[in-house]
């Protein structure tokens, strides 16, 4: 029997936004801090409650900032290994059985390999999203960037239109953890 364990959401909220670095969109954008209460789920029924969990979520793309998006160097060498073999099995001397089509087939499968080569010299070891998030200059608006309400600046940034909290970087958000028992 097939059951389905499985990770669900619950309490979805959007709490806060900051400006971050999103891998999808490959440039900065302003990231919504999502935090929710992951469940233990079987099937549609949650049955045992975990921490609780947050997320950055890019306002334009809707993805995880801090995923992953390109294709790594262990994939394209793969994906070259498989092409060299499709081209060694078309110029196999017995696969006569496409005679009309195979010199076309070989040239394009020359072609394909040599366009997996280029794709594999020209990669190139990106910064990692910790750097890129570094770099990053921290978010100083005096306006929501949602409803473009003025925001309330005190010892905390937020805008009371939109209950969101505004976090000058990314980093000043990571504290879910902080209220620790002393
Ligand atoms: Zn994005
Ligand atoms: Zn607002």
């Amino acid at each position: 029997m097939y059951l389905h364990l499985g990770i669900k959401k619950r309490h979805a909220k959007r709490i806060g936004y900051s400006r971050d670095y999103c891998n999808y969109c490959e440039k900065p954008v302003i990231a919504e801090l999502w935090r929710y209460r992951a469940w233990l789920g079987l099937f549609w029924i949650p049955i045992l409650p975990l921490n609780k969990r947050q997320h950055w979520l890019c306002s334009k793309c809707n993805k995880q900032t801090d995923s992953r998006y390109t294709t790594g160097l262990v994939s394209k060498i793969v994906i070259l290994l498989f092409s060299l073999i499709v081209t060694a099995l078309l110029f196999d001397p017995e696969a006569q059985q496409y005679n009309d089509y195979i010199w076309w087939l070989r040239g394009l499968s020359i072609i394909i390999n040599i366009l997996c080569l280029v794709w594999l010299f020209k990669h190139k070891k990106l910064p990692s999203h910790q750097q890129r998030r570094a770099k990053l200059a921290p978010l100083k608006d005096a306006h929501c960037h949602f409803c473009q309400g003025p925001l309330y600046i005190g010892l905390e940034t937020r805008c009371d239109a939109c209950k969101l909290k505004v976090y000058r970087t990314v980093k000043d958000a990571t504290k879910l953890s902080s209220k620790r028992p002393s």
